[in-house]
């Protein structure tokens, strides 16, 4: 079974606000025991977290070995202040405290480096984003940083001119990715870095009756001619559900992001391929 390379053990697929609440006065063992068991059901033995604000992810990984799985985390993200990312991580406002907050995250124990440089999708309007994605300049710092301090980059990513910036740059990984254009498309296949496109959390609202059907299904048909084009150009593409998110829960979610991928054309083989990356790169903590 292959792994899953982009969950968020704080949330439960459910809903988020909830499920962070369990952990209000210090982490729910619980809770996490119980995602641990949906994944070890699931024949999951590689989890790679997205981080959080709580230290549910870090708990994770101290369980993990209990059930088998090799779980790997950046404990939590960081993004630029007044900008998206404050379920998943801390905020910086000035350079100086980025760079505390890295030296924090090693000192936690995590393994990579977790940045936010976009928004969220607007589900409701399909071909959208909640916010403007982070200057050039800035993106550029952030990855620089981390690599300077030896950590790979995960990077949370949408909209077709942030990627490119964030691929230039250098990211470790790109998540989401949700609407690159050709130009973009052959950078991400140039550089070889894995590509984690996220259907489940699209997907998975079909017929919920939260958002618009036809804007889901536009999202949706969109991203899948996108990596369908990016497979064309031999780009590395792999299995990442977002588990957590709503209605991608964990265990479960993982095989719905299969299913997604298969349906778009890839392989189990490509699927591999970009984990084994995964695996290379952002389990070694200090590069
Ligand atoms: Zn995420």
């Amino acid at each position: 079974m292959l792994g899953e390379c982009h969950a968020h053990a704080i949330m439960d697929g459910m809903n988020y606000k909830a499920a962070v609440a369990l952990h209000r006065d210090g982490v729910c063992e619980k809770i996490v025991r119980g995602h641990l068991e949906a994944y070890r059901k699931a024949g999951i033995t590689f989890v790679r977290d997205g981080g959080d604000a709580k230290e549910v992810s870090k708990l994770a990984k101290e369980l993990a070995p209990e059930y088998g799985i090799d779980y790997r985390t950046p404990v939590f993200a960081l993004h630029k202040r007044g900008h998206y990312g404050g379920i998943v991580g801390h905020p910086f406002d000035t350079w100086q405290e980025y760079r505390t907050l890295i030296k924090r995250a090693k000192e936690e124990n995590a393994d990579f480096i977790k940045i936010m440089v976009s928004g969220l999708l607007d589900f409701a309007h399909a071909g959208t984003l909640t916010e403007e994605g982070l200057k050039r300049e800035e993106i550029r710092a952030m990855i620089e940083l981390a690599h300077e301090a030896g950590m790979a980059v995960m990077a949370h990513c949408n909209g077709d001119r942030t990627c490119y910036d964030t691929l230039e740059a250098g990211a470790d990984s790109l998540e989401h990715g949700f609407f690159m254009g050709d130009e973009t498309l052959h950078l991400l296949a140039e550089r070889g870095i894995p590509w984690f496109p996220t259907f489940a959390p699209v997907g998975n609202l079909l017929g919920c009756g939260r958002f618009p059907d036809e804007e889901v299904r536009k999202n949706l048909r969109m991203q899948t001619e996108r990596v369908k084009k990016a497979a064309e150009l031999s780009a590395v593409i792999g299995l990442g559900s977002d588990a957590g998110a709503y209605l991608v829960p964990h265990g479960t979610g993982t095989r719905d992001e299969y299913r997604y991928l298969t349906s778009a054309g890839i392989s189990e083989e490509m699927l591999r391929q970009a984990e084994d990356r995964v695996r290379m790169r952002f389990c070694q903590g200090a590069l």
